[in-house]
């Protein structure tokens, strides 16, 4: 989605704009007590920011801040900075927009990780080229692997030729 400023100019919206808000009055204290979260969700990113805090409960409000960035974590964002008042938060992996990242062992997070692969003798230029790349995947760290290994899950780039263990 886009929407037009002043001048004319396309500039993509956020896709999400949103004002957390928890507001009480505390009695024993005889006032009204406001937090505000601002939440800025681009196709790549979220920042989560505290805008309004009643003096006297600012422990309170990280908790408010926290209590909502945990929900995004649940939902497989990554924490890519954090402030006393502010998160920045990383796409989850499962996002298209979130593929570029660098693929990373899920047990600990170690970027020594390699596939499983199949290589094919080119006639031409006489070398093995790679052929596909299967899902298997192993971490050189910490020495686990698996098919579901690898955080965020690796994208194949090499046109996957059917490259099975019986072919010819
Ligand atoms: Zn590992």
């Amino acid at each position: 989605m886009t929407y037009k400023t002043a001048d004319k100019q396309v500039v993509p919206e956020p896709m999400l704009r949103h004002i957390h808000c928890d507001s009480f009055f505390e009695t024993s204290e005889d006032r009204q007590v406001t937090l505000e979260v601002l939440e800025i969700r681009q196709p790549t990113f979220t920042t989560l920011t505290l805008t309004e805090v009643t003096d006297g409960y600012e422990v309170f409000a990280a908790e408010y801040l926290t209590g909502i960035v945990a929900m995004r974590l649940a939902e497989g964002w990554t924490i890519v900075s954090a402030g006393e008042r502010h998160y920045h938060l990383g796409s989850p992996p499962s996002d298209p927009d979130g593929s570029d990242a660098e693929p990373v062992c899920s047990r600990c997070g170690s970027t020594k990780v390699v596939r499983d692969a199949c290589a094919r003798w080119d006639k031409a230029n006489r070398r093995w080229v790679l052929a596909d790349v299967h899902p298997g995947a192993f971490c050189e760290a910490c020495e686990a692997d698996g098919d579901d290994l690898l955080q965020p899950p690796a994208i194949d780039g090499a046109s996957a030729e059917t490259c099975g263990e019986t072919a010819p």
